[in-house]
């Protein structure tokens, strides 16, 4: 018999942390059939010489929600090794979605995830309105898998109408969701996601509707998902405070009995004990059984940003009451002396809490409009304010003002601190994702985190062993998911595979491209290093090219 695919002399890493071995792997009918000493012919051999073969990475931190409906090989993922993306997260979904509450979803995204609202009204076709719609439209054409996740902002919205920002759900709304919710884990959703960062908000300036909801509210929910076999709950912030966000996220854990993945465990500079507090909680929690566990990643997370399209100062109210409203008048407040006060009142209050690190030391301009501002470019605004013997606040304001709020700016929000993310990264307990792909397109670039693992944490600084980075990679989330086909080589899984060079696998710099529908800007992320992506048994990239096949599908939980 001639197998459909034969992989021949790759070193196999089975996903598990076990050590590589030398060998084949024979694929047929999308599944992986033998692996070892695999004698016979194929339609189609790849001599490995040596390369490793892995499980296909899997994403299980996206936003790619609409940028697949444009983009059914969702760039950048595809050049790093991805199998299978994860979308739906952190509450945010474009489905269930009545048509008058088209374009108040979309402005969801705006602002939370830095989407382009020209690009997604150009690119959404709003082929749907319930959430089985949405997988079946998504359906149609995929490079890679995808497993969804319903977001709870989208659900309360769907419910709710616009009290989905003002109020908790009464006893009959929490029937009518509980049903929606029912309805999508029915047709394969691998789960829902809930958001309570208070400095996520819509455009509107109110918090994304998944911040409302009561603690009770999400348990009644999560009751939903009990006795299931397979999907989780994501979830960022902290559903009932002041009672410790990771304890919370237990109780969450036990109502289910599934995993509750949070986000997560990040250095930030604002507040840079947390991660270790953070870290401690959850590995006491899963010591005793909790099927709780935080996200993590293994790149820091930057932002390139203007005072037009930024949101890291939202969680300080008076710059979130400021530079919510449209330009001309964001420069008429930026001129307020009293304005400017309450500004540093902010930035001095210990108990606000944004991405943004309070360190002009970390901020950094990028891009200049004005010739006679060329010269502040590439330098950190603490070192110019220095020099001038100002406020750095002054300094950066009165830049934004000087050129009507298009200044670039680069700063890091998290992970900074690379000993702190290290340690964070090869705790036994923490799980690897948050590439945020599909979102923050045009402010930061996070899909080749799973290249960045092996390139710069694994081979240059040796923070783990390949064998581990892999199983962080791969078994390690498709066991949160619940998805038993995937994440290893194993005779009778899916032939789900990525061929590399572990010498030279890296993600390389982004660029920015104006690709996206209506022309927006955006990051695109390369990486190097990668021979052949495989997807359910057929190739989808080889040598970082596309080959032309759209072999993924939407995977529906069991
Ligand atoms: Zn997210």
């Amino acid at each position: 018999m001639a197998y459909d695919l034969l992989i021949k002399d790759a070193q196999i890493l089975d996903g598990t942390g076990a050590p590589a071995c030398n060998g084949n792997v024979a694929v047929q009918d999308g599944k992986i059939v033998a692996v070892g000493e695999v004698a016979g012919t194929a339609k189609r051999t790849i001599n490995a010489d040596g390369l490793t073969l892995a499980p296909g990475f899997i994403d299980i931190h996206t936003h790619m929600d609409a940028q697949l409906l444009w983009d059914p090989l969702a760039t950048s993922s595809c050049w790093h090794g991805i199998t299978t993306l994860v979308l739906g997260n952190c509450s945010f979904a474009i489905a269930p979605c009545k048509p008058q509450d088209h374009d108040h979803i979309l402005k969801t995204l705006v602002r939370v995830e830095g989407m382009s609202l020209d690009a997604l009204q150009a690119g959404v076709d709003w082929a749907w309105e319930t959430y089985p719609e949405y997988m079946d439209r998504l359906d149609r054409q995929l490079g890679m898998n995808v497993a969804t996740f319903m977001g709870y902002s989208a659900i309360r919205l769907y419910a709710m109408g616009s009290d989905a920002s003002e109020r908790a759900a009464t006893a009959d709304e929490i029937q009518t969701m509980r049903a929606i919710i029912r309805e999508g884990l029915d047709a394969g959703a691998y789960g829902f996601s809930f958001n309570f960062n208070p400095a996520h908000i819509a455009a509107d300036g109110r918090q994304v509707p998944s911040g409302l909801a009561s603690f009770d509210e999400v348990l009644a929910m999560a009751e939903v998902l009990k006795g299931s076999q397979a999907g989780l709950i994501q979830i960022i912030g902290n559903p009932n405070p002041p009672t410790p966000a990771p304890d919370n996220y237990d109780i969450i854990a036990r109502t289910c009995e599934r995993p509750v993945l949070w986000l997560g465990v990040l250095h930030s500079y604002s507040q840079p004990d947390l991660w270790r507090r953070n870290l401690s909680a959850a590995e006491a929690h899963v010591a005793a059984g909790s099927l709780a566990r935080p996200l993590c990643t293994p790149r820091t997370i930057d932002v390139l940003f203007n005072l037009k399209n930024v949101h890291i100062f939202d969680g300080f109210p008076a710059w979130k009451d400021v530079l919510i409203k449209p330009p001309e008048d964001v420069i008429a407040a930026l001129r307020s002396p009293s304005r400017r006060d309450d500004f540093r009142r902010d930035l001095q209050d210990p108990e606000l809490r944004s991405p943004f690190s309070r360190r002009w030391d970390l901020m950094e301009v990028i891009e200049t409009v004005h010739e006679h501002n060329r010269h502040l470019e590439r330098r950190m605004i603490s070192d110019i304010a220095a020099e001038q013997s100002r406020d750095p606040l002054d300094v950066f304001l009165d830049l934004c003002i000087d050129e009507q709020l298009d200044t670039e700016f680069l700063t890091v929000l998290a992970n900074g601190d690379e000993d702190a993310a290290g340690e964070i990264l090869k705790h036994p307990d923490t799980v690897v994702g948050l590439s945020d792909a599909g979102a923050h397109a045009a402010l930061e670039c996070g899909y080749g985190f799973s290249t960045h693992l092996l390139g710069y944490w694994v081979r240059e600084k040796q923070l783990m062993s390949l064998p581990e980075a892999v199983r962080k990679l791969t078994s390690m989330l498709a066991d949160q998911l619940g998805m038993d086909d995937r994440g290893r080589i194993q005779e009778g899984l899916v032939a789900d595979l990525v061929l590399f060079d572990p010498d030279t696998i890296n993600s390389l710099p982004p660029t920015v491209e104006h690709d996206l529908p209506a022309g927006a800007k955006r990051f695109i992320q390369k990486g190097t290093g990668i021979s052949h992506t495989i997807v359910n048994g057929e190739i989808l990239m080889e040598n970082g090219e596309h080959v032309g096949s759209y072999p993924g599908r939407v995977l529906r939980r069991a």
